[in-house]
């Protein structure tokens, strides 16, 4: 335990000793020796710790903590008033809901204060990512020293968040796996990813809207960008599981900057948007909100994005749009959500796109919406077009060995684009690039749509080269 005290102290400001996850260990030797500011916490099983013991042992390990002088000792609500205070120790007087976010949470925090708590503390479950809100808000209006967060999953963006509004401190743990408490992230986490130490009042507020977002690379490419950039800002995921607008409606009284949004969320949440701009109104889906000045504002940078990748790759790409894809014959493979967004922007740009899928009829459906034309997957082995671009997900990890189109497709100066980034290059781009086709990768694509969005934000240049690291250094750690 000292060792690891040790390695904490290089993370944190203050340790948490649990002593009910450590029986047996005597207190005195650690604080004679600790690094730095320890809270003692003896949790009973009641409270979500582990100590089942007799209640008196378990409140004389808390005042001997109290009269060893530790900085100090956290308590139950339950228990508060049996500890004697010392002159050199603060109490942390706590409450602690695995189940629920309480209806009323800001009682519970006034219940804490009136036991005399110098440090008030609720840890509640969130049953659902509006939880946060209700917690952060104890926190907004709170003078008192206060630790408050949502615990489990969904209550992340209180861990990070609580910060910007006062928190008194946030909980991490040592290493994946050896969390105390349900959500937790790890010290390393909390620093380097979000750069727990630099958020204060003013930082501001951006994230993902998703479902799932544990895997999520958005995270970890914007608050890169937003480092590289210098700027006070930090972007969280959002696992939204219920309606994406409801959500960005509630959040509004949190200000956030922007949101990207992700599956399943690209089209419901436009009802949310004060305004959406034409790559919305093409795409039927958007990725990006922006918050200029209280309006929001739905974009679609997967759009701009791909044409982008396409018009570099025909060395046209610039500011205005080119006519360098008109008449081009585009074969696309694929009619869901990627296909959709590659396909409109062709479309605008004058190329002449054919859609090929495995549903032949989800092919037809998309063509006859955007005015573009369907083929059956039969025909493609016959088929000679300029672009070639793969909106499936076939290839993608783990099944590496398969390709969308046999290889005998692929010729001399084709354009071979792949929306699949796992792995960065699929079996296509490798049969592509034997061919003597020009490749595009799904990476490009990702980096190129989270630039645009980080620009979008910001109305700076994005670091491009920084975001691609971020991406290459993920997928290379699959
Ligand atoms: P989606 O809406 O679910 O569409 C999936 C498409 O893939 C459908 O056309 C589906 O055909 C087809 N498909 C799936 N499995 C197949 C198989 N085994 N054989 C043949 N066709 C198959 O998904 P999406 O959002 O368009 O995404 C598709 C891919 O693009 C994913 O790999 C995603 O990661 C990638 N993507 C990349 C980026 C980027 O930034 N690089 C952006 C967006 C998407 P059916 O209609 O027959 O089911």
């Amino acid at each position: 335990m000292a060792a690891m005290m040790a390695q904490a102290a290089a993370l944190a400001d203050i340790l948490e000793l649990r002593m009910d996850l450590a029986p047996g260990v005597p207190l005195e030797p650690l604080l004679r020796n600790r690094p730095c500011p320890v809270i003692v916490t003896n949790r009973p099983v009641r409270e979500g710790g582990e100590y089942a013991g007799e209640e008196s042992a378990r409140i004389a390990l808390l005042q001997q903590g109290v009269d060893l002088g530790a900085e100090f000792v956290d308590v139950e609500l339950d228990s508060a008033a049996r500890i004697r205070r010392g002159p050199r120790t603060r109490l942390i007087i706590s409450h602690h809901d695995f189940a629920r976010t309480p209806d009323h949470v800001e009682e519970v925090h006034r219940h804490l204060v009136q036991a005399g708590a110098d440090i008030a503390k609720f840890a509640v479950k969130a049953n659902d990512i509006l939880d946060n809100l209700r917690v952060l808000r104890v926190l907004r209006h709170t003078k008192h020293p206060t630790i408050a967060l949502c615990m489990g999953e969904l209550g992340v963006a209180s861990r990070i968040l609580g910060r910007k509004y006062g928190n008194f401190l946030t909980f991490a743990s040592l290493a994946a796996g050896r969390e105390s408490a349900p959500g937790q992230l790890t010290a390393g986490e909390l620093r380097g990813l979000y750069r727990y130490k630099k958020i204060g009042p003013d930082t501001a507020l951006y994230g993902v809207i998703a479902n799932p977002v544990a895997h999520s690379m958005s995270p970890a490419i914007q608050n890169a960008a937003f480092e590289a950039l210098g700027l006070n800002a930090v972007y969280l995921p959002f696992k939204v599981e219920g309606d994406p607008a409801e959500f960005v409606r509630a959040f509004r009284e949190l200000d956030a900057q922007g949101y990207s949004v992700t599956l399943p969320h690209k089209q419901e949440v436009i009802a949310a948007m004060d305004e959406v701009d034409d790559t919305v109104r093409q795409a039927g889906a958007m990725n990006t909100v922006v918050n200029r000045g209280g309006r929001l504002c739905g974009a679609n940078t997967d759009i701009p994005a791909a044409l982008g990748a396409i018009e570099a790759a025909l060395g046209v790409e610039g500011s205005a749009p080119s006519r360098a894809l008109k008449d081009r014959e585009t074969l696309i493979i694929g009619a869901g959500g990627a296909a959709r967004a590659v396909a409109c922007g062709l479309m605008a740009r004058g190329a002449y796109v054919l859609i090929a899928n495995r549903t032949q009829e989800r092919a037809v459906a998309l063509a006859r919406e955007i005015s573009a034309q369907a083929a059956p997957m039969e025909r493609v082995g016959s088929l000679r077009p300029q672009i070639l671009i793969n909106t499936t997900s076939v290839g993608m990890w783990p099944n590496v060995e398969e390709s969308p189109v046999p290889a005998a497709v692929l010729r001399k100066g084709m354009i071979v684009f792949d929306a699949v980034y796992n792995p960065p290059e699929t079996r296509l781009l490798r049969e592509a690039k034997a061919a003597g086709c020009q490749c595009i990768s799904g990476v490009e694509w990702f980096v190129r749509q989270a630039a645009l969005q980080c620009e979008m934000w910001t109305g700076r240049p994005a670091p491009r080269a920084v975001m691609e690291q971020v991406v290459m250094a993920r997928l290379g750690r699959g």
